[in-house]
């Protein structure tokens, strides 16, 4: 076994149960650092730390899997994380669909699982989890017997790990446009071809919160995918949905969705860019009841956050100027880079300059399928505000 001392004293990050162990944090290494090899972490005075997998490719040189002396890590230990991750969707209410494993929060560092029904579609972000892919499959396998399991590597952080980018089938080939359930209303995905795993399930309980508001509204739902908040917001009595986002083929889906569900009526679905869309809109006079706001991240590194403030601030100052007296704003952000108290403030902010007064209805999170672990901040990332707007 190969063992790596941390030098000086361990960081209270480690000790608090963050599992990344980063390269200028080590002092000593005995023994070959081949990527993806699972080593042991002792403190310099030789206390043990814990069991992960290595990296020497990685500015995170290790991420620990265990911090038992004596757990083994083997095909058996991932099948019991796995069969963790489920009990504990289980418990929480999810049968169908939901993010089977959300890698640290599940104690498996960078992997990604997402469960659509009988499907499944795996990420492993990094070497030491991508060379135990078939354990993990036997467990899926083993667990619910799927219909189809699919790999979306075809992420960019796996080439900071020295790892191609990467999609196909880890299963039989089968089908990837599946038709799922949520909220008693069907939705088409792409497993193969849809961003990210195909599909955002982390908003699938906010997507409820919207129901009162929407009754009788005129909707807009800007950044929309495949039409989610805007289907959900059609069902649950919105006088009209309009639908925005830049990709033609999430349009096209949004459609196929809409038109599924017998919604088609009320519901439309365009290709446009929201920033210059609701520019001109508001431009024009033209007013909703509710805005629905779901950008993308805008920045992956704290370098460029000023960036993504900017985006932030500007969409959501676009769309409160859309909103009639008494309208509200449902807004939300997907970067962890952005805290809970900088979006409540950015949202102050644009507010602020459209001269409006917002009062708070609701500020979630993401889905409890995608658990926060206290300490690791990549875990909560998503914010969902519900305001309305005077
Ligand atoms: N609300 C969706 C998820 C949105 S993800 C759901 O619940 O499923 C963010 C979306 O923003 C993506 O679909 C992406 O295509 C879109 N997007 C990115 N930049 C955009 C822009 N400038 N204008 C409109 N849409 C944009």
């Amino acid at each position: 076994m190969t063992n790596v001392y941390l030098h000086g004293r361990i960081s209270d990050r480690i000790l608090a149960g963050h599992p990344w162990v980063y390269n200028n944090e080590v002092g000593k290494i005995e023994g070959d650092v081949q990527p993806g090899k699972i080593v042991s972490v002792w403190t310099a005075k030789k206390k043990f730390v814990g069991k992960g997998y290595i990296n020497p490719q990685s500015q995170i040189l290790v991420r620990i899997l265990t911090r038992d002396k004596n757990e083994e890590i083997n095909e058996a230990f991932f099948f019991g994380r796995i069969e963790s991750a489920w009990k504990y969707r289980i418990k929480n209410g999810y049968a169908e669909n939901c993010r089977l494993v959300f890698g640290e929060a599940d104690y498996l560092p960078a992997l990604i699982i997402d469960k659509f029904n009988d499907y499944f579609v795996v990420q492993t972000l990094s070497a030491g989890i991508d060379a135990w892919k078939p354990a993990i499959v036997a467990a899926l396998e083993n667990l619910f017997k799927p219909q189809g399991i699919y790999e979306r590597n075809d992420v960019p952080v796996r080439e900071l790990e020295g790892l191609p980018q990467r999609k196909g089938f880890l299963s039989h080939p089968f089908d990837t446009r599946i038709v799922i359930n949520e909220n008693g209303l069907r939705f088409g995905i792409d497993i193969e071809n849809g961003q990210k795993t195909g599909y955002f399930l982390d908003q699938h309980d906010n997507r409820r919160r919207i129901r009162h508001i929407v009754r009788d509204a005129d909707v807009l739902g800007a950044f929309c995918y495949t039409g989610s908040f805007e289907i959900h917001a059609a069902s649950y009595g919105a006088k009209k949905v309009t639908g925005i986002d830049i990709s033609e083929t999430a349009i096209d889906q949004a459609k196929k969705n809409a038109e599924a569900n017998g919604l088609a009526n009320i519901c439309d679905f365009k290709t446009a860019n929201a920033f210059d869309v609701l520019k001109q809109w508001s431009r024009e006079g033209m007013f909703f009841d509710v805005v629905m706001l779901d950008p993308p991240a805008f920045t992956k590194s704290r370098d460029t956050i000023d960036q993504a403030i900017k985006g932030y601030k500007e969409i959501n100052l676009r769309g409160i100027k859309l909103l009639r007296k008494g309208g509200f704003l449902v807004t939300s952000s997907c970067s962890n880079l952005v805290s809970p108290e900088l979006f409540l403030d950015i949202i102050d902010d644009a507010a602020k300059d459209a001269r409006r007064k917002l009062r708070q209805v609701t500020f979630q999170t993401q889905a409890p399928d995608h658990p926060i672990i206290h300490g690791i901040e990549s875990t909560n990332y998503l914010k969902f505000l519900v305001a309305e707007l005077e």
